[in-house]
């Protein structure tokens, strides 16, 4: 039945919203998230009677108990969303056929927390959550310590502005690998890093986290003179001081929006920051507010979304593989999963503390993460009720290969195997010697 579908992926979407507003802690990948928000959409639209007010679909976020609340002034909305080109283009013909040709503004999608930021005469006033659109967190001492939110502006103007704050994926592996050695939490991605940590109860932990921010939208209420196009606005709020992203094109239309799109799906991976995708803006301000909203997104503005780079799947088995220097490995055996364009069904999980440290069971399921060129590995396991009837791991204590007892060595995490012998062992070394980086022989017998 119908009604059961869409009651089961409304109970999903709202328990993976709680992980990931909330928590901070997401429990599925955002590719599967928006898969099933897809579906939803496309049952209720079939369905209308169907959609109830407390849908997903018809809500923005979450708000949590953690901070004072505030009600926004002006609503913060979310995006529409696709994967594919050929729905942008769509989305487009249907602006042009009621509005004309108009300039789109494209902009990377920075994937990080969503903030309003309130200055009055030029002054930072407040900053709040985006929350559920309608009441968000006071987090004001906590941004304050993020540099690139200005305190004062070189102009003394009034204005709402909405921003993204995010943590470089630089800053993100340091907080990682120190987290590791004090043994703490360690965060999925660098958004669950960026959100929990501007979401602390104390600025102090706050200040110590190398935040940033990118100032995407501004709201000029009645101000004289205000920009009429969201590319001049953007130039203005740079003038008084605000960090934009210095990737904003101004485009003739969703053909030159599209190129935009995979340009930067290419070279996305060069950034020090997280990306998940363009929004596309429609650039007059005039149009903007004719078109105006959906009960949860703008309807001048749409994401596209890069083909992503985590995913979920089943852990089937740990393997063992060993080095040339006798160094023996786990690798993750995945029910095959579609990743970054190609099938994965093996994943590095680097050495056996890792596996201890992530609490790795056969049989949990667990997210991948693939970035350009590099193995896809296991990220974290997802700690649902299930993982804790799984069986513990423990590592090999002998040589998969050669049954010689396994050795550790001073200063280092691997296990090794010390025969030298051992068949595994001699294997890789033939495997190294003919290799590119080696004698670059083409064939052996
Ligand atoms: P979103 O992240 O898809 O898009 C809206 C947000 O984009 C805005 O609120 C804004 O914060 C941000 N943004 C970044 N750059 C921007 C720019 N240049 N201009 C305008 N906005 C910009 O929407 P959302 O409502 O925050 O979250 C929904 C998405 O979050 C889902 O599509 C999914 O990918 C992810 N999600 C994942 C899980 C999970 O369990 N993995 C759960 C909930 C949500």
């Amino acid at each position: 039945m119908v009604i059961d579908r869409i009651n089961f992926l409304k109970d999903e979407i709202n328990k993976a919203n709680y992980k990931y507003y909330v928590e901070d802690n997401p429990s599925i990948s955002d590719f599967e998230y928006d898969k099933m928000f897809a579906e939803l959409k496309k049952l209720e639209e079939e369905n209308p009677l169907f959609v109830t007010p407390d849908s997903p679909t018809q809500r923005v976020g979450s708000v949590s108990e953690k901070f004072f609340p505030h009600k926004h002034k002006y609503r913060l909305y979310s995006l529409d969303n696709t994967y594919e080109y050929e729905d942008l283009e769509d989305w487009y013909k249907k602006i042009v056929k009621e509005y004309g040709e108009q300039e789109l503004v494209c902009e990377l999608k920075i994937d990080g927390l969503a903030i309003a930021l309130t200055y009055e005469n030029g002054c930072f006033v407040r900053g709040v959550t985006r929350g559920d659109g309608v009441t968000g967190e006071d987090i004001t001492n906590n941004l304050k310590t993020i540099k690139a939110i200005p305190l004062k502006l070189f102009e003394p103007a009034s204005l709402e502005v909405r921003g993204e704050v995010f943590m470089p994926k630089s800053s993100f592996e340091k907080l990682n690998e120190e987290n590791l050695k004090n043994g703490e939490k360690l965060f999925a991605n660098p958004r669950n890093a960026a959100a929990g940590s501007i979401r602390q109860l104390d600025s102090t932990i706050t200040a110590k986290r190398d935040l940033s921010i990118f100032t995407y939208t501004g709201i000029f209420a009645d101000a004289k003179d205000a920009p009429k196009t969201h590319y001049d606005s953007m130039m203005y709020l740079k003038k008084l001081g605000f960090k934009i992203n210095p990737n904003i094109r101004l485009c003739k239309d969703a053909k030159e929006a599209v190129e935009y799109c995979k340009e930067w799906d290419e070279k996305r991976f060069g950034l020090d920051y997280a990306t998940d995708g363009v929004v596309v803006k429609v650039n007059s301000f005039a149009v903007q507010q004719e078109m105006g909203f959906t009960s949860r997104a703008p309807k001048w503005a749409t994401a596209f979304k890069f083909p992503p780079e985590e995913v979920t799947t089943v852990l089937k088995n740990i393997e063992t593989g060993i080095g040339k220097t006798g160094a023996v490995t786990p690798v993750a055996v995945l029910e095959p999963v579609q990743l970054g364009g190609s099938t994965v069904s093996r994943a590095s999980l680097h050495n056996f503390d890792e596996v201890g440290r992530l609490d790795v069971r056969i049989g949990d399921r667990v997210l991948v993460k693939k970035a350009a060129e590099i193995i896809p590995k296991v990220v974290k396991v997802i700690d649902d009720e299930e993982h804790f009837k799984l069986k513990p791991y423990t590592p090999p204590e002998k040589c998969p290969f050669c049954e010689t007892k396994l050795t550790t060595r001073e200063g280092e995490v691997n296990l090794y195997c010390e025969n030298p012998l051992c068949p595994a062992k001699v294997k890789s070394k033939i495997e190294f010697w003919v290799s590119k980086d080696a004698m670059d022989i083409d064939n052996i017998g």
